[in-house]
């Protein structure tokens, strides 16, 4: 393509409203522009990104049998109430009416639609398995859509959903997946890793995320430092106390510990204001938080130095939804405000206490009077638990659930996932086939998805420097970045007229710089745009000899007209074989 012509709107000038390098970059190269909040136009440098990506997705897709389909964004509302999303889906869909007052969802994910699709189509053991496909627009009306394309409103997601007949074969399914996007993510140069991820009530570790590392990640990671094991934070399990360090009743007689005692703590709102009044340590402190669960109130007990993991509570509770109990329910329920709330002394409420709490002695918590709370307080001899079980987030110190080797925690960028369904939608559907003895038995379905435009973004992330752009080879917009350092220059021009030919006969992608530009303007912009291979026609091209620069490495070879192509060959062989580097 040539530069003259090209639709490239780069600009000098950072963006204000940019908050990650990758967004900033994506902008200043004119790669994307904003149309409104999470919202954005993919400029012709950024279609040919995506359609890499794509074609990447693609090959290994149907490399393991997938066939690509394209569903519809445009969803009936009846679909999504027959299995309960409608409702549970909650603001982040988009919504919409037709002229008749039809209501319909712009698609979010389409688990509803392929499994009516299959259902009303696939009738016998014989069709199965069956793995489909497909790369399109998804629509999320995201809380805080932000980073750019890390997280849209309107995004290019490559969704995967399998059909067998049993969990043996969903197994088959989901590792074929799963190894599918090990390859993918190695071929688009990425540095990841596969992490177990929270697989709501159902447990297990059948249900992963796919990580690029990352320090702007909205994840964070936790990964053993000497056995294999990583999970998302959301997910990472924490292992129960050991036995001796539990309070038991006999325990507590032998230790005469002192009583409890109530003591003026006036205007406390935060556990670190709690600790440093009393005297004590966070960890001396039992915090209480007050969660409604599906309409239920149920308090929640988590040591003060500890942080609540909603998914795990929401997953102990078994609920659908979890949230935050409102300033009026807890006065409502507590007769008191949210910070003095406490156990001692509750009836009627469900009571659920992380394992730490089990280990508490002299601790203090909230004595449900404002202004007041108790010191003393020793769990079992004071108030009675529900349940005690791992309702906290993973922290440092914590030690690995597998091999108890400490644990270590990094950020990641969710770019894909794999989720074995079980027959959550084929259920709620109907969605049968008959098998060989003419018994109707429910599919077993998995979910797969990529974010093919958080990828483009994502690895931007992971590779550029302050100049700009370092595009892995794979996914690069061109291979080749020709420039002609003087347009002015009648040998230089049509030297790389001639080059430009050349490589393009040889099969090279390349992007000719034939603006009348200087030539600092287009080398800072070949930087910003950043194609793996910069080929300059300078005034050495005179004397046959012309400069190639590797833009990761920065390295530079002088060549000659006979040497250029087979070195671009090899350096184009070696730059593949570059990963990015971690952060
Ligand atoms: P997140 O936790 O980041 O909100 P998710 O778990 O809700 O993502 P999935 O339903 O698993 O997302 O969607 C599959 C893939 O689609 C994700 O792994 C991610 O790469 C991509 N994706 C999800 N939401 C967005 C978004 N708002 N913008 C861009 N890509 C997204
Ligand atoms: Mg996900």
């Amino acid at each position: 393509m040539r530069q003259s012509q090209a639709f490239i709107p780069t600009m000098r000038e950072v963006p204000r409203d940019a908050d990650v390098v990758s967004h900033q970059l994506l902008l200043r190269a004119g790669y994307i522009r904003q149309l409104s909040s999470g919202v954005y136009s993919y400029l012709p440098l950024a279609y040919r990104v995506l359609n890499k990506i794509m074609r990447i997705v693609q090959e290994e897709m149907d490399a393991i049998g997938g066939q690509a389909v394209l569903l519809p964004a445009l969803q009936p509302q009846e679909l999504w109430q027959a299995t309960g999303r409608w409702d549970d889906y909650g603001p982040l869909m988009m919504k919409l009416k037709d002229r008749h007052e039809r209501l319909f969802a712009l698609g979010p994910t389409h688990e509803e639609v392929i499994t009516a699709l299959v259902r009303d189509e696939v009738k016998t053991y014989k069709r199965l398995p069956l793995i489909l496909y497909q790369i399109q627009t998804k629509y999320r009306d995201e809380y805080r859509p932000r980073f750019g394309l890390l997280r849209g409103r309107e995004f290019i997601m490559k969704d995967a959903y399998s059909f067998d007949r049993d969990e043996e074969g969903l197994d088959q399914s989901y590792w074929a997946m799963y190894h599918a996007y090990e390859r993918i993510f190695q071929r688009l140069g990425l540095s990841f890793r596969a992490v177990e991820a929270d697989s709501g009530a159902i447990g297990g570790s059948h249900n992963h995320e796919f990580m690029v590392l990352s320090s702007v990640g909205e994840d964070t990671i936790a990964y053993c430092s000497a056995c294999d094991y990583a999970a998302n934070v959301e997910r990472c399990e924490v292992s129960p106390p050991k036995p001796d360090t539990v309070i038991r009743d006999d325990v507590l007689d032998a230790e005469e510990l002192p009583p409890r005692k109530e003591v003026p703590t006036p205007g406390i709102r935060t556990v670190a204001e709690q600790a440093r009044m009393l005297g004590l340590k966070e960890a001396d402190i039992i915090k209480n938080v007050v969660v409604m669960a599906d309409g239920e109130p149920v308090l929640v007990l988590i040591r003060g130095d500890h942080q609540m993991n909603e998914v795990k509570v929401k997953n102990v509770l078994g609920a659908r939804q979890v949230e935050m109990a409102s300033e009026e329910d807890i006065r409502r329920l507590f007769q008191t405000s949210p910070g003095f709330v406490g156990p001692i002394g509750i009836t009627g409420i469900k009571i659920i206490a992380d394992w730490a709490i089990s280990t508490m002695r002299r601790a203090s918590t909230g004595a449900n009077r404002d202004d007041w709370h108790y010191i003393e307080v020793n769990p079992e001899r004071d108030f009675k638990v529900d349940l005690y079980a791992d309702l906290r987030v993973a922290m440092h110190g914590d030690r690995c659930p597998r091999c108890d080797a400490p644990l270590q925690f990094t950020q990641g960028i969710e770019v894909g996932h794999v989720f074995k369904l079980g027959s959550k939608y084929s259920r709620a559907l109907g969605a049968t086939y008959l098998d060989e003895e003419g018994i109707a038995r429910e599919m077993i379905m998995g979910s797969y998805g990529i974010g093919i435009s958080r990828v483009m973004q994502a690895a931007i992330e992971q590779s550029h420097d302050a100049e700009g752009i370092i595009w892995p080879m794979a996914i690069a917009p061109f291979e080749v970045h020709l420039i002609v350092a003087s347009e002015q220059d009648e040998g230089q021009r049509s030297l790389g007229e001639a080059l430009y030919a050349e490589l393009r006969d040889s099969g090279w992608e390349v992007l000719y710089d034939d603006r009348s530009e200087r030539a600092g303007v287009k080398f800072k912009d070949a930087d910003l745009i950043g194609i793996p291979l910069r080929v300059v026609v300078g005034k050495d091209s005179a004397q046959g000899l012309f400069e190639i620069k590797v833009r990761k490495t920065g390295q530079t070879y002088k060549v000659s007209r006979n040497e250029l192509e087979p070195l671009l060959r090899n350096l184009k062989h070696d730059v593949s074989a570059l990963v990015a580097d971690e952060d």
